[in-house]
């Protein structure tokens, strides 16, 4: 079997190029033929030397994900299945924007952490990913996109490890492809504009701030332990003032100056304003240890199987009214490419059937939320 370039970030693959004989800057050339232009024949990189080819051709390749499957949705969204082995499909999803173009990466082929209100979470954990599957989601996408829009520069601006899985848990091989994407002769984002979304991995947050410091969302959904156990079991390990503790922590090394955090809008589950009350208070203690966030309120994405149903629009306008009447920064997350089901928690493939309601609640939503100035964001303004 040969080696796949893909599991490499740029210090691994001149330890490779090392073992093969070669001379360091070597692999800086093969790491941006493969990155920057998306190569993946080792004849086509003229200028490496033939005998450093050669030994390429015997011993390695770049092997791209394995599509099952590309929808296109109304608003521009794509979202791609990827076949990763043994019955597992991953999921992938990009979001472009008039400034940005965002991507949306699976870290897991489904989840071990069994959140209630997510559909990866029903689905179970299947495996972590590799380095490799992480990053040529990215590698796919971009250079899918640049062939496809016809465009010669990079289409991809920011990354959002928010598809399938929990990235915390799967730390050695997000990582490196971490590292790929920052890496000026890989992906070149820079750290503010890449995002790890973790459900409260306390000690890997730490970890994270020590060895690749990048914007960090925080999967909240809940003011006190009791809820939040209930809603994200890992909670029950970590419980909040831990998890707002480390956060705290991450803020020195952050390349944002506030914490992003994520609560999904769970109609008479954790929408209510005295929910709102508990936040409140909640982040003004932490406030007065360090810790300065910002709220996204997600409109929970049904699915049959939770049980659950969406908070009705002015709850949730009634909700981030008093967040922001706080002073705490308050964005509710435009729900894009739910006519594919690319719309956050329902990557998993099993989505109940959808009728034009949802549409017309966005059309209502939209509406109510321009009287009050809440503002609407995609998944990329974390
Ligand atoms: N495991 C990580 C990242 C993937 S989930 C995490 O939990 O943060 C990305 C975001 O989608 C999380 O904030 C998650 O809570 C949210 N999410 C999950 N299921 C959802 C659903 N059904 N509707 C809306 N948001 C959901
Ligand atoms: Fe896993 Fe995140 Fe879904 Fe929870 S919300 S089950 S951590 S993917």
């Amino acid at each position: 079997m040969t080696t796949n370039l893909l599991d490499y970030d740029l210090q691994g693959l001149t330890a490779y190029c090392e073992q093969l004989g070669e001379k360091r800057f070597r692999a800086t050339q093969l790491f941006r033929w493969i990155h920057h232009k998306g190569a993946t024949d080792f004849e086509q990189m003229t200028d490496l030397a033939r005998s450093l080819r050669e030994k390429l051709v015997g011993t390695s390749r770049v092997q791209g994900p394995k599509v099952v499957s590309r929808h296109d949705s109304a608003d521009g969204t794509i979202k791609w299945l990827f076949d990763v082995g043994a019955g597992d499909v991953i999921e992938t999803v990009f979001i472009p924007e008039a400034d940005r173009g965002t991507l949306c990466i699976s870290s897991q082929a489904g989840c071990a952490m069994g959140c209630r209100f997510c559909s990866t979470g029903h689905q179970g954990f299947s495996r972590n990913l590799t380095t490799g599957e992480i990053i040529s989601q990215l590698w796919f996408a971009e250079h899918f996109l640049r062939q496809h829009l016809g465009r010669e520069e990079r289409v991809i601006s920011n990354v959002v490890m928010m598809g399938m899985g929990e990235p915390l848990q799967n730390y050695s091989q997000l990582l490196p492809a971490l590292k790929v994407m920052l890496d000026d002769h890989g992906y070149g984002l820079s750290r503010r504009r890449v995002t790890v979304s973790t459900s409260g991995v306390v000690p890997m947050i730490d970890r994270l701030a020590r060895d690749c410091p990048v914007a960090l969302a925080v999967s909240l959904h809940a003011p006190e332990d009791v809820l939040r156990d209930n809603l994200v079991p890992l909670n029950k390990k970590y419980p909040i003032a831990e998890l707002l503790q480390a956060c705290t922590r991450y803020q020195a090394a952050a390349p944002r100056d506030f914490i992003t955090f994520e609560y999904c809008m769970l109609d008479g589950v954790n929408d209510q304003p005295e929910h709102a009350r508990q936040l409140v208070s909640l982040m003004q203690a932490h406030a007065t240890h360090g810790l300065s966030c910002k709220f996204n309120l997600i409109p929970f994405n049904p699915f049959p199987a939770s049980g659950l149903t969406r908070s009705e629009m002015p709850q949730v306008v009634a909700f981030a009214k008093i967040l922001m009447e706080a002073g705490i920064v308050t964005t509710v997350r435009k729900t894009r490419g739910d006519d594919i089901d690319a719309a956050c928690g329902q990557l998993a493939g099993d989505v109940q059937d959808r009728t034009g309601v949802d549409r017309r609640m966005a059309a209502q939503r939209q509406g109510m939320l321009r009287g009050i100035k809440v503002v609407v964001v995609n998944r990329s303004e974390v």
